[in-house]
C-alpha cells in the first residue's frame, strides 16, 4: 500500500513515511494509490464489533505492510475509551455525537490516532520528536491531550495570550507531563510564524521538530470509522444511508468519502458549510474561488475560505488541483453532484436551528452541529419526496459547553459539562509568557529542550 503526493511531483511511500513526513515535499496531500475494499462479509460482522475493534478492522489495510495486527488493535483499544452516541431526534433522522473524548470535539477520533500511531512508529527506532503547534484555541488543546503521556514525543503549544477564552486555556495549560505550553503577547499570527521559523531554522535541525498538522493522512483515516459505526448501528440489511456533514476544512468529510469508496453503502454526502461558501459555488459552476479573507461565523472552527482537503476530494474524482486552489484538470462534476450535495448556512439559520431544535425535539446541538442538522432539512425541503423512511445521520462535531455564552442567549441554560470539561476550574495551570521575538523563543527552545 502507497500513497500518493496530490501534486503528482514527489515519489510514492509508504504509511509510515507519509505518517511521519505530513506534508509532500511538493506541497501535495498523500491519498492512497488503491483503496481497500470492505467485503460484504465484513460489512455484516460490524453490527457485532465495538468501537474499538471496527477501527482496527478497517483502519488496518492502510498500513498493514508497517504495524501489526495486535499493536493496531491494541492501540485502538487504548485511543477509543469514550462513547460514540447515536440520537435519535424523529423518524429515522439521528444525530450522531462526537463529542466524548478529552476535549470534547470530533478532532480527538483522529488526533488521538495519529499520536499513538507516530509514538509507535517512533520507538520502534527509538526516536524522539518535539511537536511545535500553533494555536487558536481548539487544535491546541486537541493535539496537547492526544500527545499527553506518550515517551517518544514531547509537545510545545503556542498560544496569542488576549484570543483564547479560559476554557480553551485551562485545557491546554492544566495537563503537565510532555506537554508544555507558552503564551504569546500577540495574535495568532505571531505564534504561526514563530513556528514556521522555527521549522526553517537549520541550527534547529538536531531537535527533529516536527508538526501535527491536520492534513497529515493519520489524521484522515481514522475519520472514515465513525461512518462504518453509524451504518453498522442503525441500517437494515444493505440500506444506504445519507450522511450530512458540517464542514470547514473537508477532513471530515473526506473520511466519509473515503469510507464510500471502501464500500460503505450511502445514498449521498451532504455538505453543509457556513457563510465560507466556496464549495457550494464550486459544485454548482465548476469555477473554484477561495475566500480571502475567510469570514468570521459563529461556528468558528469552519471559517475556511480555502478547505486544504479540497485537493483529495478533486483528486478522488479524477481532477488536479494544487494547493493553491488553482485547478489544472478538472474533477468529474456530474458525478460529484450525484454523490454530494451543498449548503450554505448562515448564522441567523445556525441560531433558528439552535432554537427550533431545542423547542421541537429537545435536540441541543451547538452552532457547528446546527449547520449541520440546517444543511440537512434544506436538502429536505428542495427533495420533497417522502423521506420518512430513510436513514439520515447528521453529525455533532463539539460539544455545546463548549459554546455556553450562545446556547445560554438561545436557550436560557448553561449546557451540562462533559466529564472532559468538568474540574478544570480547579485544576493548577502551567505556562510562560515568551517575547514575540525569534531570538527569545529559539533561545527558550535550546534551553528547554536540549537533546
Ligand atoms: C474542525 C471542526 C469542524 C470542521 O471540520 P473539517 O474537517 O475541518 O471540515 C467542524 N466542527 C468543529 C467543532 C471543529 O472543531
Amino acid at each position: 500500500m502507497l500513497f500518493y503526493s496530490t501534486n503528482l511531483k514527489s515519489p510514492s511511500i509508504s504509511f509510515r513515511e507519509a505518517l511521519l513526513q505530513g506534508q509532500a515535499p511538493d506541497k501535495g496531500l498523500y491519498m492512497p494509490e488503491t483503496i481497500p475494499q470492505v467485503s460484504n462479509e465484513l460489512l455484516q460482522r460490524l453490527p457485532e464489533m465495538s468501537y474499538p475493534e471496527l477501527a482496527c478492522e478497517l483502519m488496518y489495510p492502510f498500513m498493514m505492510e508497517d504495524i501489526s495486527k495486535e499493536t493496531l488493535a491494541a492501540i485502538t483499544k487504548d485511543a477509543y475509551d469514550f462513547a460514540v452516541p447515536l440520537e435519535q431526534v424523529y423518524d429515522r433522522k439521528y444525530v450522531m455525537r462526537l463529542d466524548q473524548g478529552p476535549t470534547a470535539s470530533f478532532k480527538d477520533f483522529a488526533a488521538r490516532m495519529m499520536g499513538r500511531l507516530i509514538n509507535h512508529f517512533l520507538q520502534q527506532n527509538n526516536q524522539k520528536l518535539l511537536i511545535l503547534t500553533a494555536t487558536s484555541g481548539d487544535t491546541g488543546s486537541a493535539i496537547a491531550h492526544a500527545f499527553y503521556g506518550l515517551d517518544s514525543i514531547r509537545v510545545l503549544v503556542l498560544f496569542p495570550e488576549a484570543e483564547v477564552t479560559n476554557r480553551q486555556r485551562k485545557q491546554m495549560t492544566t495537563l503537565g507531563k510532555n506537554i508544555g505550553v507558552v503564551a504569546l503577547d500577540g495574535k495568532f499570527d505571531d505564534c504561526q510564524a514563530l513556528v514556521k521559523q522555527a521549522f526553517a531554522d537549520t541550527d534547529l535541525r538536531h531537535m527533529n521538530l516536527s508538526s501535527a498538522n491536520s492534513i497529515n493522512i493519520g489524521r484522515l483515516v481514522p475519520q472514515m470509522v465513525y461512518y462504518f459505526y453509524a451504518w453498522s448501528r442503525l441500517a437494515k440489511a444493505g440500506e444506504k444511508a445519507t450522511f450530512c456533514v458540517p464542514s470547514g476544512n473537508f477532513g471530515d468529510m473526506m473520511g466519509g468519502m473515503l469510507a464510500v469508496q471502501m464500500g460503505l453503502p450511502v445514498h449521498r454526502f451532504l455538505i453543509a458549510v457556513n457563510d465560507n461558501d466556496e464549495f457550494p459555488k464550486y459544485l454548482s459552476s465548476g469555477d473554484y474561488l477561495k475566500i480571502e479573507p475567510s469570514r468570521n461565523c459563529i461556528s468558528s472552527a469552519m471559517n475556511v475560505g480555502h478547505p486544504s482537503n479540497l485537493a483529495r476530494l478533486v483528486a478522488l474524482y479524477g481532477g488536479n488541483m494544487d494547493e493553491k486552489g488553482i485547478i489544472h484538470q478538472q474533477a468529474d462534476l456530474n458525478r460529484m453532484n450525484r454523490e454530494l450535495w451543498s449548503v450554505s448556512v448562515d448564522d441567523r439559520k445556525t441560531r433558528d436551528t439552535i432554537r427550533e431544535a431545542w423547542e421541537q425535539h429537545r435536540l441541543l446541538l451547538e452552532p457547528h452541529g446546527a449547520v449541520g442538522w440546517a444543511g440537512l432539512h434544506e436538502y429536505l425541503g428542495q427533495y420533497p419526496e417522502n423521506h420518512a423512511g430513510e436513514l439520515f445521520v447528521s453529525l455533532e462535531t463539539a460539544h455545546p459547553a463548549k459554546f455556553p455564552e450562545e446556547i445560554n442567549r438561545l436557550l436560557g441554560f448553561d449546557p451540562e459539562l462533559p466529564p472532559s470539561l468538568m474540574h478544570l476550574e480547579d485544576k493548577p495551570e502551567i505556562f510562560e509568557k515568551i517575547p514575540t521575538d525569534y531570538q527569545g523563543f529559539k533561545k527558550f527552545l535550546t534551553v528547554n529542550y536540549r537533546g
